[in-house]
């Protein structure tokens, strides 16, 4: 039994706080992992200048649905379910990414939860648990599937890593720099290829 992983953001949609930054013109969200290593700072900080700017849920919700799958994103899941069970493991919050993943067929999503007020206003969030993307991963395998995973960023590193096989996709240099042992491929055609590679079954293109 074979499962496929996909990270969301940078592999699937765009990254949802770049654009977000970017159509508000609020610089200071476009700070991202690669920033601030420590994921509880720089959600803080988020919700800090959310707050600033007086943006509640449903105007970022707005925003969001603005945004659109990258291009081929969607043939690519649709080629992947038909060949795998896919599961989607995200650092992301289901309150964002609800309308990408209406766009995307709603593929099975992993991910944390936002936690709001009567108002609207993001009061807090919820993480599902630590290391969650190498936690799912190990998961599937105690129920004996065979893991091959994708994504673009540090945060995916060691669910590649605990995957039987793992690829780098849309990884930006220096990520591919340090995370050798994994193969990097930037276009959904190669994805496809690694897919099948990985797998141990005959599957064709
Ligand atoms: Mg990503």
């Amino acid at each position: 039994m074979e499962l496929a992983c996909l990270d969301l953001e940078g592999v699937l949609v765009p990254e949802i706080w770049i654009a977000f930054a970017e159509e508000t013109g609020i610089d200071a969200l476009k700070a991202t992992t690669r920033d601030i290593p420590d994921y509880d700072v720089l959600m803080r900080q988020r919700l800090r200048i959310l707050d600033e700017h007086g943006f509640t849920l449903p105007q970022i919700q707005q925003t969001i649905s603005r945004l659109k799958p990258l291009e081929g994103a969607r043939e690519f899941i649709d080629w992947l379910r038909e060949r795998f069970q896919v599961v989607i493991l995200s650092d992301t919050f289901y309150e964002f990414a609800a309308p990408l993943m209406q766009q995307l067929g709603y593929p099975t999503l992993l991910c944390h939860r936002l936690e709001t007020d009567e108002a609207g206003r993001i009061t807090g969030y919820r993480l599902r648990q630590r290391d969650p993307k190498r936690q799912s991963v190990r998961a599937f395998q105690l129920l004996n599937y065979r893991v091959i995973a994708a994504g673009d960023s540090y945060n995916d590193t060691t669910m590649l890593a605990q995957a039987e096989a793992g690829v780098l996709f849309h990884a930006p240099a220096n990520v591919i720099a340090e995370f050798g042992q994994f193969p990097a491929v930037q276009t959904f055609a190669d994805l496809k290829r690694e897919f099948l590679k990985a797998s141990e079954r005959n599957l064709k293109l």
